[in-house]
């Protein structure tokens, strides 16, 4: 990755660029790539990290969404199934198959709500029978006919579910089965994208912690979190892909005679990872897909050795700093007591919480769920000198391709080029290569790296076929174990160095799992904030107020107090003794 100061001097140096993309979640991150393999000058700049928005805050299914078949999104729900096809082929070292089932309380009901939603008589959620989640799952089938990835749908009886399942709400009446998939590192598959794109263009560059702003004289700058410095660039065309800021991002960019009104109506949803072994264990490694009391969808399926259970549904205007209020937390509680009644979850159990956004278009449906989940790309035009703003509104996570091509042809339309390279069969990061077989391809590494097989499979696990690269910078330096068995220091610096690793949470939330899947301790933090402060050459007081606003961040945000992380120190120690002993 070009070095920020790099990128900097160039935009001084020459300040056109074709596209600027303002926002760097996934749906920025996927326009820029298709803009980059077009050979296209793009800048984008994300004001935060990359994928700390929604991005960072999805359920993390990679799915059609059968619930929006009720809402009757045909197209969208057809188009998120080729594009979840398409990412488990071009993306399989971290989207993976996941066989869901819906407990089924009713038998009729739902259909019939269907009908009278139809016929517009009705917004309010109800129940969904047996019959109309049979319907949904045909229409899943059929859609998915052609290229049968993954098994079709199957019903079991109350008895045959409740074996399989035992902890579950006795008033079960039948359950079904069916497939969709799960996205394990989702912010890891945004900067691998990022740096496909960086890789493909050699006009394209990117900054995190970065803003474009429209200053008085009409231009427009770029104003640099890091270093504090202000640039001046001026660009042909400009993407706001700032999901739930899009109205924020406008009224900075534009006139208020050119602002196109509220184009976005966004809601809060929360999710808390749990680490429970029964809870885990009755899951059977399915994701339970339910109906909650309330008519709400919930869910819950095993996550990095946990369990991610949510979500809440809220409207907000702003999604600057939200987070899991405890009222979320204890209606996601309630949800997964109404469904596996046997199970407690004490408080400590949570041991991650978090919130996003979903960038929904401006809708004044009363009941969120109903909201549409589809996309579009709205062009305001520019009378006052300015450029034109092609403004992304909506759109999933799964697809993030599809929507990047969308506001890409567009961008294109408008500059006179024509589109090269296709994206569709393209594949991502450590999704390149894949092995067929990964046992053989992980013996490979272990040998030619000279690390262990477990190493090898571990960095297979996290990279997919990247881990070739790390395994082979971590061996060419002498290296030191962290106080996390999984990390060495050179593995992390290969992250801090190749990675726009900025911040202490970009690497411990997002270009790792560390922090999600609750394995942070607070040694392990103060010895990555170690390595990160000697890389940066940050100052003693530098370090500390990086310390200090971390551990503010993961405590009002994640739920996550110093307390804990020093408990999760002695539960380490704890466990070293015990390897000693029996070894
Ligand atoms: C609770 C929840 C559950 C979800 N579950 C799923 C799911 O299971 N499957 C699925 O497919 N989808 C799911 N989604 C939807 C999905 O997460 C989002 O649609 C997707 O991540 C949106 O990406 P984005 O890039 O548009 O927005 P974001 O990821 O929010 O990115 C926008 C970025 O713009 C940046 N920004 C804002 N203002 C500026 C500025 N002025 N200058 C520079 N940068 C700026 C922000 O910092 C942010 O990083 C879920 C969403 C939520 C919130």
């Amino acid at each position: 990755m070009m070095k920020r100061e790099e990128i900097l001097d160039g935009l001084r140096q020459s300040p056109k660029v074709d596209v600027c993309v303002i926002g760097g979640g996934i749906n920025g991150i996927s326009v820029f790539r298709e803009l980059a393999l077009q050979g296209l000058n793009v800048l984008l700049v994300e004001k935060h990290d990359y994928c700390s928005g929604a991005s960072a805050a999805l359920s993390r299914m990679v799915h059609g969404g059968l619930r929006y078949l009720e809402n009757g999104e045909f197209k969208l729900v057809q188009e998120s199934l080729v594009e979840r096809d398409r990412l488990l082929r071009n993306a399989p070292h971290y989207v993976a198959p996941l066989p869901t089932t819906v407990p089924v309380f009713d038998i009729f009901s739902g259909l019939g709500n269907g009908i009278v939603r139809f016929l517009g008589l009705s917004r309010r959620p109800s129940r969904r029978g047996a019959i109309a989640i049979k319907a949904g799952l045909s229409i899943y089938d059929f859609l998915t006919r052609k290229r049968a990835l993954m098994p079709r749908h199957q019903f079991r009886g109350r008895r045959a579910t409740l074996q399989k399942w035992p902890m579950l709400n006795p008033g079960t009446k039948s359950s079904a089965t069916y497939f969709d998939a799960w996205v394990s590192h989702p912010e890891r598959l945004g900067i691998e994208l990022l740096q496909d794109g960086l890789r493909a263009g050699p006009a394209a560059r990117a900054l995190n912690y970065a803003e474009m702003r429209r200053v008085e004289d009409g231009g427009y700058v770029i104003v640099d979190q890091v270093g504090r410095t202000v640039t001046s660039i001026e660009p042909r065309f400009v993407i706001n892909a700032t999901g739930g800021w899009i109205d924020i991002t406008n009224g900075a960019l534009l006139p208020p005679q050119l602002q196109p009104g509220s184009l976005m109506g966004g809601t809060k949803g929360s999710h808390l990872i749990i680490d429970n072994a029964a809870l885990r264990d009755a899951l059977a490694d399915h994701m339970i897909y339910y109906e909650n009391e309330d008519g709400r969808i919930c869910i819950l399926f095993p996550y990095l050795g946990k369990v991610l259970v949510g979500s809440t549904d809220i409207r907000v205007d702003d999604p600057e700093g939200v987070r899991c209020e405890a009222d979320e937390r204890d209606y996601i509680l309630q949800s997964l007591a109404f469904v596996l009644p046997g199970i407690t979850i004490r408080l400590e159990e949570v041991v991650f919480q978090f919130s996003g956004v979903r960038p929904l278009p401006a809708s004044t449906d009363s009941f969120t769920g109903r909201i549409p989940r589809d996309h579009f790309c709205t062009v305001v035009e520019s009378q006052d000198g300015g450029v034109p703003v092609l403004c992304m509104i909506g759109g999933k996570w799964t697809t993030f391709r599809s929507f990047g091509e969308l506001a890409a042809d567009t961008t294109l339309e408008r500059l006179g080029q024509s589109r090269r390279v296709e994206t569709t069969a393209r594949a991502i990061g450590g999704g390149r290569q894949f092995p067929s077989d990964i046992k053989a391809w992980i013996a490979r590494l272990a040998a030619e790296a000279g690390v262990s097989l477990e190493r090898g499979a571990e960095l297979f696990r996290r990279y997919g076929t990247d881990a070739a690269v790390v395994a082979g910078f971590g061996v060419a330096g002498p290296d030191t174990p962290m106080p996390h068995d999984g990390y060495s220091e050179r593995e992390l610096l290969f992250l801090i160095r190749n990675e726009a690793v900025e911040r202490l949470d970009d690497l411990l939330l997002r270009r790792t799992t560390l922090a999600v899947s609750g394995e942070l301790s607070l040694d392990m933090m103060d010895a990555v904030l170690e390595l990160l402060a000697a890389e940066k050459r940050w100052t003693a007081a530098q370090r500390a107020g990086e310390r200090s606003r971390f551990l503010t961040q993961l405590r009002e945000r994640h739920g996550v107090d110093e307390d804990r992380l020093s408990a999760r120190n002695e539960q380490r120690s704890k466990k070293c003794d015990t390897t000693a002993k029996s070894g």
